[in-house]
């Protein structure tokens, strides 16, 4: 068994189903004192994500409405201008957000995409904010470029374990991803990478999915556990829930497993009680996204997270400093902009 908070890469099927099999409150309890020992446990960081191109995906991606496979009534959006991607970065720093996001609804970025993502990176870093793309799978010279251009963080999520793997997703393979994933690293870029629960996979696929990730060659900065939501019209619409108290164990295990890795509460947040995200916090999540909407995907709006924040006595991560008032100010005058131009996107690539 690992001694506490340290980082390790050879996690084994039955060292992580011992975890999942720790007493609810010992489970807790582990992964809050490990918590501790890398990040003050009364701070969450926040990100900001635009989409920049929307629907129309060839993937078949089964939990996603932005995949052409499926009718989900989604309205579709071409790539975005590169001024108004970097209008929306200025509204999020000025809202306090010091990552923003851009994710493009595609297979690949294609060489005709890659001077106006390059312009988004080089534009968005200018401003001095943290800059992550989502854009699918990447060749190992798009990766360098995107590096070249300022870009700190690519997002690509593995979804779930190898063996579940192909009854989510056919047009792409795991490999592909651990490719990508590749990729980025030797470009010299922070990883953003996690999954999606409550697709109908086992508890088994739950740990082959933080195995993978846990034993990559160096863990994910940022790790995001998706809660799956329903949309109707994929095929995943009608598929069983997750227990809740499931989800938290995830995000200890996942705490346990990746001490030094911010755990990201990401898709799903709107379907959670307050109480709930606040055990998540505790299992060590502390990272969180938002605005009034993951773009097909409703988010808490800001208003909320402002509220259990405070009552939860959590700040956000290297915020500017402000006080409260003006604080909710200027998010809500950001959400006022978001609601008029709402794009904000599922990181779930
Ligand atoms: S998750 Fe990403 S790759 Fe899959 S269908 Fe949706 S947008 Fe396309």
């Amino acid at each position: 068994m690992q001694t506490m908070g340290e980082v390790r890469h050879d996690w084994t099927e039955s060292e992580v189903r011992a975890l999942f099999k720790l007493p609810f409150n010992d489970l807790l309890f582990r992964a809050q004192s490990i918590h501790r020992q890398h990040f003050d446990p009364n701070e969450v960081q926040v990100s900001t994500l635009l989409s920049i191109k929307t629907g129309s995906c060839p993937e078949d991606c089964k939990y996603c409405p932005q995949s052409a496979h499926y009718d989900t009534g989604l309205e579709k959006q071409r790539l975005m201008e590169v001024e108004a991607v970097l209008a929306k970065a200025r509204q999020a720093k000025e809202a306090g957000s010091t990552r923003f996001c851009m994710g493009a609804a595609w297979k690949h970025p294609t060489e005709r995409d890659m001077p106006y993502v390059l312009e988004m990176v080089k534009g968005v870093k200018e401003m001095g904010l943290e800059t992550c793309m989502t854009l699918g799978m990447l060749k190992e010279s798009q990766a360098q470029e995107l590096a070249e251009a300022g870009l700190d963080y690519y997002n690509h999520n593995l979804d779930t374990s190898p063996e579940f793997y192909d009854k989510i997703i056919t047009t792409r393979t795991y490999q592909d991803r651990l490719d990508t994933l590749g990729h980025v690293r030797d470009a010299g870029m922070k990883i953003c990478s996690g999954g999606i629960l409550g697709m109908g996979e086992t508890a088994k696929d739950r740990i082959g999915l933080l195995r993978q990730l846990a034993n990559l060659p160096q863990q994910p900065e940022s790790v995001p556990i998706n809660m799956l939501v329903k949309v109707e019209g994929t095929p995943l619409e009608n598929v069983e829930d997750l227990d809740p108290l499931e989800f938290i164990r995830n995000i200890a295990v996942a705490r346990i497993m990746m001490p030094k890795s911010h755990v990201r509460l990401s898709a799903g947040r709107e379907q959670m009680s307050d109480e709930l995200q606040a055990m998540a916090f505790f299992a060590g999540a502390n990272s969180v996204f938002y605005g009034e909407c993951l773009l097909t995907t409703p988010n808490p709006e800001t208003h909320r997270d402002i509220q259990l924040f405070k009552r939860l006595g959590i700040n956000m991560e290297q915020r500017i400093e402000a006080s409260d008032a003006e604080q909710e100010q200027t998010i809500n005058r950001d959400l006022q902009a978001q609601q008029d131009n709402a794009l904000f996107y599922e990181a779930a690539n």
